[in-house]
């Protein structure tokens, strides 16, 4: 689009100024995931935004799996998370870190700040813990271990670390300020012992880092200098700063907030979305009807779209909702001119043209996709026996109806105009077979006397054609009652999410691969599903319809 705004964002602007005043030098930028579920949009947002800073500045960009709680972090979600951030087109290069391999920097970390006096091992219970804490209006009180001596504290830490103490009996903590109005400040948790497995260091440790002590470490370590992350980290900045100072880091890391991406009525959260694949309602993670990065790149998304969705989205400090329909839009912009355009009948009814000659087929030409040359043509058969749309036809039409009735003439697109002659039914009244006949003479769509038709209607030919599942979504939450119910907090499901058709496609479509991707004339995008098709026996799942009420906002 050649009038979309270009204007620096905020965390543009904090880095210029950044490098301006010469407190960095180069731009470094991680995206940290926990591996414990798939990527969804949002990660999308904050991959790209970190990859693009990098790029932008010509710097760096990390990959780093922040695995420093063991209960949750499993290896499927290692390799699916690096499958799609590459396909999103993110390039970490050879840097692809483990936060859990910098475990033993953490650890000398805690001892240095045990060494310097800023940390000391206490015994208090997570509950006695919670009521010393105080409230937002009222000062926490100080433990009664905050004074042990330096020599005690060592020893205990090592005696932690080798497993001398059950999970909750003793922990590590910060000793900065019980009195600070901000929370996160009031000595807080920075080690703890949990007998676990860990999924890469086996029962090398017992003891395990807090968040807020350990993320800023892997980013000083790394050489990261501007570490964004989402708004609900701002409260912790201040103890981020604390880290890195304490541990005395030279070039101490950054840390940038932004509001997380969110989408009208579909589901991000884990917690559901893990329901969903656990219950059976959902085919996996990579369901396309998710916005998982998995499910998009199955539904037939491409990582253009994303990254245009992105782009228009853009980067703020305000949490907002974005339209479902604009990432719909993307990928329309996206396929409009790069995908070849096809026929297919969704829901076919028979077609005879009884004045064409029985048993004979006839190629013609159509072009791949009039709005983009370079794709070419192709030949399509054409017969004396056609699918065409069930609603392509109608006894008895309204007023403003173009399509096929009794006594009228459409265009069959690419083939011949014709003329309805007539209709069966069967005994339940439904038709069964529309009967035409068509002009020799109109061959290509167009009549040499100049004579119009209103409506132009796709098809397919009947021996020829090729069956095949089709599939058409609708959000998978029930958009009039909102996602979540408001009595118990379940999803409200929409009961026809998932339509399968059989359709008949042109032959050259039966022939389609994995991933390739369609317009069928008036039906939409499609995309052929990689999970359940088989070769010569496509399935498709429809991206988007073709019709949309999004408008790009000016
Ligand atoms: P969720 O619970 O929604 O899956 P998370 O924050 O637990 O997300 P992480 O693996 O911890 O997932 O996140 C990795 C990075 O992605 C973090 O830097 C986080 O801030 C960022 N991120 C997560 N969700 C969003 C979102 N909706 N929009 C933008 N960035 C996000
Ligand atoms: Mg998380």
């Amino acid at each position: 689009m050649e009038n979309e705004v270009v204007s620096r964002n905020f965390i543009e602007n904090i880095i210029d100024k950044d490098l301006q005043e010469g407190m960095y030098d180069t731009v470094h930028t991680r995206f940290p995931p926990e591996p414990n579920g798939y990527l969804h949009i949002g990660h999308a947002k904050s991959i790209l935004l970190n990859y693009g800073l990098a790029e932008e500045y010509h710097g760096k960009f990390n990959m780093r799996f922040d695995d420093t709680n063991p209960t949750k972090e499993k290896t499927e979600f290692v390799e699916s998370i690096m499958e799609d951030i590459k396909w999103l087109g993110a390039d970490w290069e050879d840097r692809l870190f483990y936060a859990s391999d910098y475990f033993p920097q953490m650890y000398e970390a805690a001892v240095l700040l045990i060494k310097k006096g800023k940390a000391f091992v206490c015994d208090l219970s997570a509950e006695q813990m919670r009521e010393y804490r105080g409230t937002l209006t009222e000062p926490g009180k100080e433990s009664p271990y905050r004074n042990r001596s330096i020599e005690e504290n060592l020893c205990l830490f090592e005696e932690m670390r080798d497993g001398k103490y059950a999970d909750g009996e003793k922990v590590l903590r910060a000793k900065i300020d019980m009195a600070s109005p901000n929370m996160n400040m009031r000595d807080p948790v920075i080690y703890r012992v949990a007998h676990m497995t860990h999924h890469r260091t086996g029962d090398q440790w017992c003891i395990y880092p807090m968040y807020d002590f350990a993320h800023p470490i892997e980013d000083a370590i790394e050489g990261i200098t501007h570490s964004i992350c989402t708004l609900e980290f701002e409260d912790h900045r201040p103890l981020y700063d604390w880290v890195v100072r304490e541990v005395g880091y030279e070039h101490p890391p950054k840390q940038i907030e932004f509001a997380k991406l969110y989408l009208t009525n579909v589901v991000t959260g884990k917690r559901y979305i893990k329901k969903l694949v656990e219950e059976g309602i959902v085919d996996g993670w990579d369901d396309p009807r998710l916005v998982s990065i998995a499910a998009l790149r199955r539904r037939g998304f491409t990582p253009e779209s994303i990254r245009r969705f992105v782009d228009l989205v853009g980067v703020s400090k305000a949490n907002s909702s974005a339209d479902y329909a604009m990432l719909e839009y993307c990928i329309r912009e996206d396929l409009k001119e790069k995908a070849p355009r096809l026929m297919a009948v969704l829901d076919p009814i028979r077609l005879v043209i009884d004045n064409y000659p029985e048993g004979e087929v006839e190629f013609l030409e159509a072009p791949n996709n009039m709005e983009n040359e370079a794709l070419g043509s192709r030949q399509v058969p054409f017969g004396r026996e056609l699918f065409i749309e069930r609603e392509d036809f109608m006894i008895d039409p309204p007023r403003k109806y173009k399509r096929m009735f009794p006594g009228t003439e459409v265009r069959l697109m690419n083939a011949y105009f014709v003329t309805c002659t007539g209709y069966e039914t069967d005994p339940e009244g439904n038709v069964t077979i529309v009967h035409a006949e068509y002009d020799p003479a109109t061959k290509g769509g167009n009549a040499p006397d100049g004579r119009k038709v209103k409506g132009t209607i796709h098809w397919v030919e009947a021996s020829h054609a090729v069956k095949a599942k089709v599939r058409l979504y609708e959000n998978i939450v029930d958009e009039e009652k909102g996602v979540y119910n408001k009595e118990d907090g379940s999803l409200n499901l929409n009961p026809n999410s998932l339509t399968e058709c059989d359709a008949y496609l042109e032959p050259d479509l039966g022939q389609a691969k994995p991933y390739e991707r369609f317009q069928f004339v008036r039906n939409g995008f499609f995309c052929v599903d990689y999970k359940d098709s088989e070769d010569g026996a496509p399935v498709f799942n429809r991206i988007v319809s073709l019709k949309s009420s999004f408008k790009l906002p000016n």
